[in-house]
């Protein structure tokens, strides 16, 4: 049976939004309240998963790092401050991502070699991004969606784990389509869909043999989080059916077998199964 990834992008309710960074140190901390009620769902599950931290959040909260790496738990990469890649530029990034990194590095005792952009802000205006990332030391990145939104997506990106030319691997969110649209499978599309639905490429992937991508975030297991004003299409998929997170992530977990990133990329490995991909073929649909 092939396994899954199951991936958290580690941050507090006010860094899922757009929300000044100056702004942060004054806003309730609940990042434990989520991550508790997930932990348990994944102790339960015996599942490990990979976290992609914010740097912010090792900064503040160094004590969140140490106890999931002692725990067994992957850690990865979230960038520094929740700043979208296509906002940023090539030198500040890699400035910034070589503290983080160092950052975790120092905390888990253990090399972090994946990364996920915030809000999958991996698109065609920021593809430098696959450049920098292998000279920092990244092995694989998961920051690409082949979901097109009004925040993220490069459409008509494959899915799935395949390998750039400079030797990065790409694991993309999974998808699957409902009237001709590419919909996700985690995070808000867990929440707002019907879980016959968001669950499709998990069970595609058992039958193919091919893992599938999860993702999910603390505070969508803290539904008495904040709820502060922000404009509606982030409202929307900020707020709406928190109170379903828990109760659909433990099925998902009861149905499939899951693990780290790194889990899925050895048994890829050991198969011989990952296809290689230009970077071109991203660019595909930008003429
Ligand atoms: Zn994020």
């Amino acid at each position: 049976m092939v396994t899954h990834a199951f991936s958290v992008d580690l941050e507090d309710w006010f860094q899922g939004i757009d929300m000044p960074v100056d702004a942060w140190p004054s806003q309730p901390d609940r990042l434990d309240h989520g991550l508790d009620v997930l932990l348990g769902l994944l102790d339960d599950a015996e599942v490990l998963a990979t976290f992609f931290v914010l740097g912010w959040v090792a900064e503040h909260r160094p004590d969140i790092v140490r106890r999931l790496a002692s725990a067994g738990h992957e850690i990865g990469s979230h960038g520094e401050c929740h700043e979208k890649l296509y906002d940023l530029d090539r030198d500040r990034f890699r400035a910034s991502e070589a503290d983080v990194k160092a950052r975790l590095e120092d905390l888990s005792g253990v090399a972090v070699r994946g990364f996920r952009a915030p809000f999958f802000s991996l698109t065609l205006d920021s593809l430098w991004a696959c450049d920098v990332l292998p000279e920092l030391g990244y092995q694989y990145d998961c920051s690409i969606s082949p979901v097109v939104t009004w925040r993220y997506g490069i459409e008509g990106a494959p899915e799935g784990l395949f390998r750039l030319e400079n030797g990065l691997l790409e694991f993309t969110v999974s998808t699957w389509s409902l009237a001709g649209r590419r919909l996700g499978s985690g995070g808000a599309y867990l929440r707002l869909f019907p879980q016959i639905l968001t669950r499709r490429p998990f069970v595609r992937g058992d039958r193919s043999g091919e893992s599938a991508m999860f993702y999910v975030h603390p505070w969508e297991f803290d539904p008495d989080h904040p709820n502060v004003q922000m404009e509606r299409k982030a409202r929307f998929t900020h707020y709406q059916n928190l109170r379903v997170t828990a109760k659909r992530t433990a099925r998902l977990l009861s149905r499939h077998r899951f693990g780290t990133i790194g889990t899925t990329i050895k048994e890829a490995e050991r198969s011989d199964t990952i296809p290689r991909v230009s970077l071109d073929a991203l660019k595909v649909r930008e003429a």
